[in-house]
């Protein structure tokens, strides 16, 4: 026997050990990589089979899929996505993830269709999705804003407030979104007085300049006097969609006779008699002259512009529907014949 194995002090012995102790580690790394990706694979499928319903338009075993059909259906889903039918889109990226074996296409896939099922309204669902791709890539910044506008959704406003956390480890600005979702939370909590909710809000509207244009809305709706005190007079054309549709009871006349801009604006809108023409803002300085000349025919017709996507929605809006994006509205008036 010692003729036929070398001595452990025999160098070659050592040798052979090296390398048999590197092969096996070698084996037995691949092989947990294997077994890892596998479980993952499986793992997905699983999670994706709870989602499949017998709507889903393209049956794999009739259609049998190429990876060359990738491009063309991926396109196809993001048309009917831009014309807003969701429900196929659905299907098409269903069936792309059920068919694709690349893993980074796989989560992208995934990704898209956790978008679609949030701007479709399946909530649960999209929560699902997001959490597990950042389950395997706890990294992907556009999961982490996403899953943080499902609990906003969800009005679980201190998970998405936990999701501010790591997207500022990853390095992103996320002072204005955690304005809003603190904001959010203040007027969703019901067991806020009335009163409180006055307090916060008002103190909210001081300290957080980006909440300037939500807040005041608010404060319209729950205390006008309040809001008329809070008015940043430097910043009217913000709010002159507010300011424009008001009740002639929540106007406060002692401020707005001290002030041109909001004389003009309620001259223009026909709610106070004296005469002024000094907002600076084109649309309104129009109105006002053509009042002032007796043709009293005009009123202001408003579209909102996200200033991320470049959207027009005929409706204000705090998050973008398009984008999803927080302060991203611009205010445009334009001149409209008075109804
Ligand atoms: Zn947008």
């Amino acid at each position: 026997m010692h003729q036929i194995l070398p001595s452990y002090k025999d160098p070659l012995f050592s040798i052979l050990l090296i390398i048999t102790i590197i092969l096996v580690t070698v084996i037995a790394t691949h092989g947990l990589s294997i077994y890892s990706k596998k479980r993952s694979k499986d793992d997905l499928l699983e999670f994706l089979n709870r989602f499949k319903s017998s709507d889903c338009v393209f049956d794999s075993n009739i259609i049998i899929f190429e990876s060359s059909m990738l491009k063309p259906l991926t396109l196809l889903a993001k048309s009917f996505d831009i014309s807003g039918e969701y429900h196929r889109a659905i299907n098409i990226y269903l069936y792309l993830i059920d068919n694709t074996d690349d893993y980074r296409v796989k989560s992208r896939l995934l990704n898209e269709l956790g978008e679609l099922y949030l701007k479709a309204g399946f909530l649960e669902r999209a929560k699902h999705i997001f959490i597990k791709i950042l389950k395997y890539s706890p990294r992907n910044i556009k999961s982490l804003y996403h899953l943080s506008i499902v609990y906003e959704m969800l009005n679980e406003y201190d998970k998405a407030l936990e999701i501010v956390e790591p997207l500022n480890i990853l390095k992103e600005n996320t002072e204005d979104l955690q304005n809003y979702l603190e904001y959010k939370k203040v007027l969703i909590n019901h067991k806020n007085s009335k009163d409180k909710k006055i307090a916060i809000l008002e103190k909210m509207i001081k300290d957080r300049p980006s909440l300037y244009r939500i807040i005041l809305s608010d404060l319209f709706i729950l205390n006008y006097s309040i809001a008329w005190r809070t008015l940043d007079y430097t910043r009217i054309k913000e709010v002159l969609d507010i300011l424009w549709m008001l009740p002639k009871s929540k106007l406060d006349l002692d401020i707005i006779s001290k002030h041109d801009t909001l004389s003009t604006i309620y001259y223009s809108k026909g709610y106070i008699e004296k005469p002024c023409v000094k907002s600076d803002i084109f649309s309104v300085d129009m109105l006002a002259i053509s009042k002032k000349s007796g043709f009293d025919i005009g009123d202001l017709d408003f579209l909102y512009l996200c200033d991320k996507c470049k959207e027009f929605f005929s409706l204000s809006f705090n998050r973008c529907p398009n984008c999803m994006a927080i302060n991203s509205i611009i205010v445009e008036e334009k001149i409209a014949k008075k109804c």
